[in-house]
């Protein structure tokens, strides 16, 4: 069975033809930032007929399309996206996309749609019961539970970054305090860091950043001021990996989960000791003896919303 499968970014727009468990057309695109919804919506459909194109194919080739947005879906609908024009208000994005693809349309959250492909064809593959946690400019979320997607009451299920670790702690971008996002996220990190120098505490952080010409401090202006030994960084992302064992391991306590997947911008750039050390950070809190839950990386890289929008594209046809 065909379908397509795109993942809506903030940034860019990617795009997969799914062939039974194999990808057989890729695109990306920039997202509008301006225009409104109906530019994003034109993007969405060029980016799937791009990847259309790349496999040598027509729409009538496949049965539906998937799609993961930021934001919280309920139905076919979406809203509270505030990173992607017009998307904070709520509209049915299931419905603009079926009248102009002319195909069956699914709409899922993007760290949901990210889950489903990962449990299926990543870092999830074989269990049941898993979360997965994303790293990168904030911290996402997403829960399969018996197999299938968990979206909670109100499309709101699997805002991992915005579990509590500490009570009155860090402000967190989200105007909450404590969250695991306020600490492990990286737009977080980046405001501590700024409130640091300010308050004068030396790091490398901002020269690295302006040296690789970068007007943020990504996860690669992170990594190399690792690496030169910066101790503010390092406190930093220990503080960060802390709060993730924390969450993760609550989160398993609450759910018994068979595996948790990390990936993200941050966690694929510091790589297999990242993983590790978070491991460590969560053992101490696990609850359930002997602890068999497994903390692995995710597989399916930029790519993982789009495959697993693909995915969930095969229910509606
Ligand atoms: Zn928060």
């Amino acid at each position: 069975m065909r379908t397509v499968g795109i993942d809506l970014g903030g940034t860019n727009a990617y795009a997969v033809v799914l062939d039974d468990d194999r990808t057989i057309g890729h695109a990306k695109r920039r997202t509008p930032t301006d225009g409104g919804r109906n530019e994003v919506i034109k993007t969405l459909v060029k980016v799937a007929d791009d990847a259309l194109d790349d496999a040598g194919l027509e729409r009538t080739a496949v049965v539906g399309a998937g799609v993961g947005t930021p934001g919280i879906v309920i139905g076919g609908t979406v809203g509270n996206a505030s990173n992607v024009p017009g998307f904070d208000e709520r509209f049915d994005l299931a419905a603009a996309l079926h009248d102009r693809l002319d195909l069956p349309v699914r709409v899922a959250n993007d760290v949901t749609a990210a889950a489903v492909g990962e449990h299926a064809l990543g870092g999830g593959r074989g269990a049941d019961d898993i979360l997965v946690v994303f790293v990168g400019t904030g911290v996402g979320g997403g829960l399969m539970l018996g197999g299938v997607p968990f979206e909670g009451s109100h499309g709101g299920a699997g805002e991992f970054g915005h579990l509590v670790i500490r009570q009155g702690g860090a402000v967190c971008p989200c105007g909450r305090r404590g969250c695991v996002e306020a600490y492990a996220g990286r737009r977080a990190m980046e405001l501590a860091a700024e409130r640091a120098v300010a308050a004068g505490t030396p790091t490398v952080l901002f020269e690295v950043m302006d040296g690789k010409g970068k007007s943020r401090a990504t996860s690669g202006v992170f990594k190399t001021a690792l690496e030169r030994g910066d101790e503010l960084v390092a406190d930093l992302i220990d503080d960060g990996i802390a709060a993730l064992g924390a969450g993760i391991a609550s989160t398993v306590n609450l759910l018994d989960l068979e595996v948790v997947v990390l990936g993200g911008g941050l966690a694929d750039k510091l790589g297999e000791s990242y993983l590790a050390r978070v491991e460590a950070a969560m053992r101490p809190h696990l609850f359930l003896e002997p602890p068999r839950v497994r903390l692995v990386a995710a597989m399916l890289g930029d790519e993982g919303g789009a495959v697993g929008a693909a995915l969930l594209a095969r229910n509606v046809a």
